[in-house]
C-alpha cells in the first residue's frame, strides 16, 4: 500500500467464528486496519487477531454486544477517538434459535430480533454519523436466503433477516448523498458453526434444494463483501446480493 493512501478502518461485528472471520481475515489481507467485533468467544476473536497479526496484517479485539445500545455507542466513541474515522462496517454477527411457531417462545423471538435486526440498526446509526462526516462509507449487512425463500421453524431468523433488506433499502436512499453505500449479502447455505449443528438429516434435506449440489464457503461470501467495499463498487447501494448456488434465483 502507497504511504499516501491511508488504512482503511474496518469494523466487522461477530468476527470470532465463521463468516465474519472469514470476512475480517479477507479485509487484514487487503491491508486494512481490522476490528473484530466479538460478544462471549474472547479465544476465539484472540485466534483471530493473532492469525492476522502473523500474517503481517492488522487487527484490534473489540468485544461488546451488538444488541446493546450502550455498548455500541461506546464502541463507536472509541473506534472514532483512536481512530478518527469508520470507513467500513460489516454488519455479519448474527444468531439462529430455531422452533416452530406453536413452541416459539416470545423472549426467543425477541432475542433473534435484537441481534439479528436491532443490532444492524444500532451499528449503522453509530456508523452514519461519522461516515456522513467524511462524506465516504461502506455498510454491508448479512441476511440471509431464507429470507426470501421463508423456512419452516425459522420464523423470528427470517422476520429479521427479512427485515434487514428492508432498513438496508432504506438506509441506501437516506445516506447515499454523502457517498455513503448500504448493500446486503444473502448467504445461501454456509459450512459454519451455525450450519454444523443442524442435524444431518435437516442438512441432507437442505443440500437438496441447491442447483449446485454443495455447501457455499465462507470465502466466497467475503470475496463479495470486499468487493462491495471496495472503491470501483460506490454506484452500488441498497442491492441484496445472492451467494446462494442457485437456491434462490
Ligand atoms: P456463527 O458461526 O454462529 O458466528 C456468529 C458470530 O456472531 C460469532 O462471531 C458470534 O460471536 C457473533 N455474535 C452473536 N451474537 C452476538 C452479539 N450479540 N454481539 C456481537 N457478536 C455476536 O454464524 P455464521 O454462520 O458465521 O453467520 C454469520 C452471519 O451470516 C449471521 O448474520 C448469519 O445469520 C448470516 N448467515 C449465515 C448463513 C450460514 O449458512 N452460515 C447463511 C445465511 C446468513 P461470539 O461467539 O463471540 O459471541
Amino acid at each position: 500500500m502507497s504511504d499516501a493512501t491511508p488504512q482503511r478502518i474496518v469494523l466487522v461485528t461477530g468476527a470470532s467464528r465463521g463468516i465474519g472471520r472469514a470476512i475480517a481475515e479477507r479485509f487484514a489481507q487487503a491491508g486494512d486496519l481490522v476490528l473484530i467485533n466479538y460478544m462471549q468467544s474472547q479465544q476465539a476473536a484472540e485466534d483471530v487477531r493473532g492469525g492476522i497479526q502473523k500474517a503481517g496484517g492488522h487487527a484490534e479485539l473489540l468485544r461488546f454486544d451488538v444488541a446493546n445500545g450502550t455498548e455500541v455507542n461506546a464502541a463507536f466513541q472509541q473506534i472514532t477517538e483512536k481512530h478518527g474515522r469508520i470507513d467500513v462496517v460489516v454488519n455479519n454477527a448474527g444468531l439462529a434459535i430455531d422452533n416452530l411457531l406453536l413452541r416459539l417462545k416470545e423472549e426467543e423471538w425477541e432475542r433473534v430480533m435484537d441481534v439479528n435486526l436491532k443490532g444492524v440498526f444500532l451499528c449503522t446509526k453509530a456508523a452514519a454519523r461519522p461516515m456522513l462526516r467524511q462524506r465516504s462509507g461502506r455498510i454491508i449487512n448479512l441476511t440471509s436466503v431464507v429470507a426470501q425463500t421463508g423456512n419452516p421453524g425459522q420464523a423470528a431468523y427470517t422476520a429479521a433477516k427479512a427485515g434487514v433488506i428492508g432498513f438496508t433499502r432504506t438506509m441506501a436512499k437516506e445516506l447515499a448523498s454523502r457517498s455513503v453505500t448500504v448493500n446486503a449479502v444473502a448467504p445461501g447455505f454456509i459450512e459454519t458453526d451455525m450450519t454444523g449443528s443442524l442435524p444431518d438429516e435437516v442438512k441432507s434435506g437442505y443440500l437438496s434444494l441447491i442447483p449446485a449440489g454443495r455447501w457455499g464457503t465462507v470465502a466466497e461470501v467475503a470475496e463479495v463483501v470486499a468487493f462491495l467495499a471496495s472503491p470501483l463498487a460506490g454506484y452500488i447501494t441498497g442491492q441484496v446480493i445472492n451467494i446462494n448456488g442457485g437456491m434462490y434465483v
